[in-house]
């Protein structure tokens, strides 16, 4: 009988050749980077819910945070969120969010983090 795969199934995440994620970062498809490194790229969320509304993702495709088993891949990433949050000037503050899976209301499945600055952030979040 075959295995019941849904969408909760961390092995179904979609893989890089079907990624907008993927072509953002290989630059394939046009998209304004506004930070890149060795590792990760950031550019601006195509839906903007804050006034600054950037995502960082990992040039390499993960499909979320439970695909990753690299640990300093994980910790560069936040030392880069940090960087682009610097280079963002959000002196007030920010929200950093990443969403996992399904109920975490993840969307497009390739590892980000969203970084939400320029106004307050309520807690808890919906
Ligand atoms: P998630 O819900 O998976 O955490 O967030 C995915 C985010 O990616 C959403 O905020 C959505 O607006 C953004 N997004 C989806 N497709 C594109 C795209 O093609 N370009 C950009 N810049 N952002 C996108
Ligand atoms: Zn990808």
């Amino acid at each position: 009988m075959l295995p019941q795969l849904g969408s909760n199934d961390y092995t179904l995440t979609m893989d890089s050749n079907n990624c907008i994620f993927c072509k953002i970062a290989k630059k394939e498809i046009p998209s304004k980077l506004i930070f890149e490194n060795d590792d990760f790229v950031a550019f601006n969320d195509i839906k903007p819910v804050s006034p600054t509304h950037v995502l960082v993702i990992p040039k390499t495709h993960y499909g979320n945070l439970l695909e990753v088993k690299e640990k300093e891949l994980l910790g560069k990433l936040l030392h880069t969120v940090k960087e682009v949050a610097n280079q963002l000037n959000l002196k007030e503050g920010f929200r950093t969010v990443i969403n996992t899976g399904d109920n975490g209301g993840q969307t497009v499945y390739h590892l980000h983090v969203h970084i939400l600055g320029g106004r307050f952030h309520k807690w808890p979040p919906g």
